[in-house]
């Protein structure tokens, strides 16, 4: 019998190899046929705050599991049924398995943000708004930042921030977390493999908390040039010729036009939209905004509703790739104590 970990993102990685390392077999399943989660599948480049490549970073932690003889994958898999109690439970894979387990962990993840839910904004009207997964995937192919329409190098960028994150009206009230230092993070990139082209980050309120505050947001300033508009953005339109950002300057209280080659959308972090499902499956709970419901805030951080079924990462709300480690590791641990308690009691 083993321990269910559900998604093989930076979460249930962690949390399958920190099993492992104790000696306890885990079946990690995906619904993908890739493992590695959101780096991996949407080709992130340089992490913050690390500056390591997603494929190294996150790709180790593939190779760590996939070596382990302790760990099972199931891939292109997802669980169909889950019944039972702790210690004595049965899952029923889509690929016709049947599984017994002791414990499970939800490691799920999130869904990026579709900004066609923000049509004002010009995505999927104009081919040269892009998302900062596509901006990711253009640095991390090696092929650079470009106009999607024709090819050319942008002379001009603009990052609109909070895309799809605290905007009431389309019904996301929460902070996506990552996105103003992962945003200014591009915006260095961009600038240092393009220095002729300007780039403009919009933003309501910046939020590079804790020690990314000089590391990004500064230097971001002090030694890229990167300049930084505090706005409300009412809509992305096009002059015939450049993409042109319409809004307000919010410190001057000015309305500003100003004409871009490439705006990019720094897109958030929804629930997974599979979350219905899952919690119709496991039998847990959701938080209001339709993520995976934890049990406590303190004193049982990993468990969710249902007593051995634990919970870590971006499935929980909007994290950082180490935080959603340091979950699946806790996780792993209150698992494991379900683990090892129902052997204890089947060998009194
Ligand atoms: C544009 C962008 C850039 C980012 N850059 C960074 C960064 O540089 N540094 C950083 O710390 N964070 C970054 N993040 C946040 C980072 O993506 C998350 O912290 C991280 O992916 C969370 O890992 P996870 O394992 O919890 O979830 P995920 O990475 O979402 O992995 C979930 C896994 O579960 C699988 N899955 C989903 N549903 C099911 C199901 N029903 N059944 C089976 N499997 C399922 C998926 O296929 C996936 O493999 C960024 C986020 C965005 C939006
Ligand atoms: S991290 Fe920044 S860009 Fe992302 S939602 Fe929060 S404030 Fe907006």
């Amino acid at each position: 019998m083993s321990v269910l970990v559900v998604g093989a993102g930076p979460a249930g990685l962690a949390a399958a190899h920190a099993l492992a390392r104790v000696g306890e077999p885990v079946t990690l399943v995906d619904k993908s046929d890739r493992l590695g989660g959101a780096p991996i599948l949407s080709g992130y480049a340089k992490l913050i705050p690390s500056g390591e490549w997603a494929r190294d970073a996150i790709g180790g932690m593939v190779q760590r599991v996939e070596g382990n003889p302790l760990v099972t994958i199931e891939r292109s898999a997802t669980v169909d049924a889950f019944e039972g109690e702790p210690g004595k439970f049965t899952a029923q894979l889509s690929n016709g398995r049947t599984l017994a387990c002791k414990a499970a962990i939800l490691c799920t993840g999130f869904t990026h943000f579709d900004p066609v839910n923000k049509p004002e904004w010009g995505f999927g009207t104009f081919p040269d708004v892009v998302t900062t997964t596509q901006v990711e995937q253009m640095i991390s192919s090696g092929k650079g930042v470009r106009c999607p329409s024709d090819g050319r190098k942008p002379q001009r960028v603009a990052i609109l921030l909070c895309a799809g994150s605290r905007d009431r009206q389309i019904g996301r009230e929460w902070c996506s977390k990552v996105c103003c230092t992962v945003s200014a993070n591009l915006a260095m990139e961009i600038r240092e493999e393009l220095p002729e082209c300007h780039v403009y980050i919009y933003y309501m309120d910046i939020r590079t908390y804790g020690l990314n505050e000089d590391l990004y947001y500064w230097k971001s300033q002090e030694e890229f040039k990167v300049k930084y508009i505090k706005s409300r953005i009412a809509e992305v339109t096009s002059d015939g010729q450049r993409l042109v950002v319409k809004g307000e300057d919010t410190l001057v209280k000015r309305p500003i036009t100003i004409p871009f080659d490439l705006v990019v959308l720094a897109i958030g972090m929804d629930p997974n939209v599979d979350n219905r499902a899952i919690a119709s499956v496991f039998g847990v709970g959701l938080h209001k905004h339709g993520y995976i419901a934890r049990a406590s805030a303190y004193t049982g951080m990993a468990g969710t509703t249902r007593p051995g079924v634990f919970v870590a990462g971006a499935a929980t709300g909007p994290e950082t790739i180490d935080d959603s480690i340091a979950q699946a590791e806790a996780a792993a641990i209150a698992a494991l104590g379900v683990a090892r308690e129902s052997a204890a009691q089947a060998a009194a």
